[in-house]
């Protein structure tokens, strides 16, 4: 009996079964697609309104910029975006602005993406690196991947003066001159032209197009401590294996480029004086000389290591530094020494109007004078670059030098008696820097030595007498 029931009902149930699962399949499927969209545009609502459930901000090392970390952990879209904010709400508008454009841009192109198995990713690390006393540079690497073949891998860059608030870019830096920027792009091409890991993967016409002198083809650079970077992004230049090239660039190669108050301290650009003939026989006398301080601790350190030779040297000071450092000034007068005046902001004196060359001398004569109660005995053109009209202009003596250490530039504390000792000479005046610590640290086996071979350490002042 239950048999011939079965048997009865058999396709009635069949049906209403099927039609049952077809049903309940139907509304799950309905209900986990709609609540993928729904994920979607939360994330979406997240992005727009900048939700503060995965914002955080810290300080950094450097005073006046903090880090805001933006996390999302969506299993399908997640993304780490790191940026500074400073206390300049213009230049943090620009910052976000750039933020929230890569952001959208991921994430619509991950809510476009045919594929729903695929997982995407970006990230955006920030680097900070500080430059002269109020500029960063904050690097922003953004790597993406929308799930896709390749990864790629971008750099945005930011120069900022932090006590303008100003955003700084390659035009600013170059003195806004056309024909600074031609000698940076032969540069720039050049470096890229020379890079071995770019050799087999360099697409030629692409390189010779970003490297064209334009502003807008250098505007990604950051100046990373003697180095400036100028920075081209996967793909853009070579095929992926070369990832994204860096050119690096010494700033003592670009500083005659630059706008005075980016230049860097070092003195290259005129070839040395050809040594003096020897004054009387019986002396050897020899002007020990350091340039582009005062620094708190280095010059401190020479001044004591003088002290223990007995020796007497000149300092020619910039009076930017002077204006922050007038007690060291002091202790240099006060231990014997001679001061000499070496512009302002250590500039190249023949690449300006004449006028501008007697502010630098007499501003810094002037904060010398404020410091130590009376003038600069001498003065040092940066570089040595100097002429006749500026030489005549000046009120007191131009002295250049005729032995150079080299030490802005091996900055090795063992090598600065190597290059005295190679061209040592009679009444020589010698070249160094009071701002780097190698210089300080080998200044004693200089001494040493010279006094061994029974050399009289002396003013520029005195030694120019000899000179003639
Ligand atoms: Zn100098």
């Amino acid at each position: 009996m239950i048999e011939e029931r079965r048997k009865r009902r058999r396709p009635i149930i069949d049906l209403l079964l099927i039609g049952l699962i077809v049903t309940l399949i139907s509304i799950i499927l309905v209900i986990i697609l709609s609540k993928d969209e729904f994920k979607f545009q939360k994330i979406s609502a997240s992005k727009d309104t900048n939700s503060e459930s995965n914002l955080s901000t810290e300080n950094s090392a450097f005073p006046g910029i903090r880090i805001v970390s933006d996390v999302s952990n969506d299993k399908r879209s997640p993304f780490a975006v790191h940026y500074p904010q400073t206390e300049n709400k213009v230049f943090n508008e620009t910052v976000l602005q750039f933020i929230t454009d890569a952001k959208d841009n991921y994430l619509s192109s991950m809510k476009n993406n045919k594929n729903k198995e695929a997982k995407g990713e970006l990230t955006i690390n920030l680097e900070t690196f500080p430059f002269h006393e109020h500029h960063y540079s904050f690097v922003l690497t953004k790597m993406q991947y929308l799930g896709g073949a390749n990864h790629v891998v971008s750099t945005t860059t930011f120069f900022y003066n932090n006590e303008t608030g100003e955003q700084i870019n390659i035009q600013t830096l170059l003195q806004n001159d056309n024909n600074n920027l031609s000698t940076l792009a032969a540069y720039v091409r050049k470096d890229l032209q020379q890079n071995l890991q770019l050799k087999e993967v360099l697409n030629e016409d692409e390189l010779l197009k970003v490297t064209e002198p334009k502003w807008e083809n250098f505007n990604r650079f950051a100046i990373v401590d003697d180095s400036i970077h100028f920075y081209f992004d996967e793909y853009e230049i070579a095929s992926g294996s070369a990832g994204a090239p860096i050119v690096k660039l010494s700033l003592s190669l670009i500083n005659p480029l630059l706008a005075s108050e980016f230049q860097i301290a070092m003195e290259t650009m005129e070839p040395t004086k050809p040594p003096v003939s020897p004054g009387d026989p019986n002396v050897k006398r020899i002007a020990l000389t350091f340039d582009d301080g005062p620094h708190p601790k280095v010059t401190e350190q020479i001044l004591n290591t003088l002290d223990k030779y007995h020796a007497k040297a000149t300092f020619f000071m910039l009076g930017s530094r002077v204006k922050h450092y007038p007690d060291i000034a002091r202790d240099v007068l006060a231990r014997g020494h001679e001061i000499g005046n070496h512009t302002w902001n250590h500039p190249v004196l023949t690449k300006m109007p004449l006028e501008q060359v007697l502010k630098e001398y007499t501003s810094t004569a002037n904060e010398i004078e404020l410091a130590i109660n009376q003038g600069a005995t001498v003065f040092r053109p940066p570089y040595g670059a100097t002429n006749d009209e500026i030489n005549e202009k000046i009120p007191v003596p131009v002295v250049l030098w005729s032995i150079d250490t080299l030490d802005w530039k091996h900055r090795n504390s063992q090598l600065l008696l190597t290059y005295i000792k190679s061209n040592l000479h009679n009444n020589s005046i010698v070249l160094m820097h009071d701002i780097h610590q190698s210089t300080a640290d080998g200044l004693d086996a200089v001494l040493a030595y010279l006094q061994g071979e029974g050399y009289e350490f002396v003013t520029v002042s005195e030694i120019l007498p000899y000179r003639q």
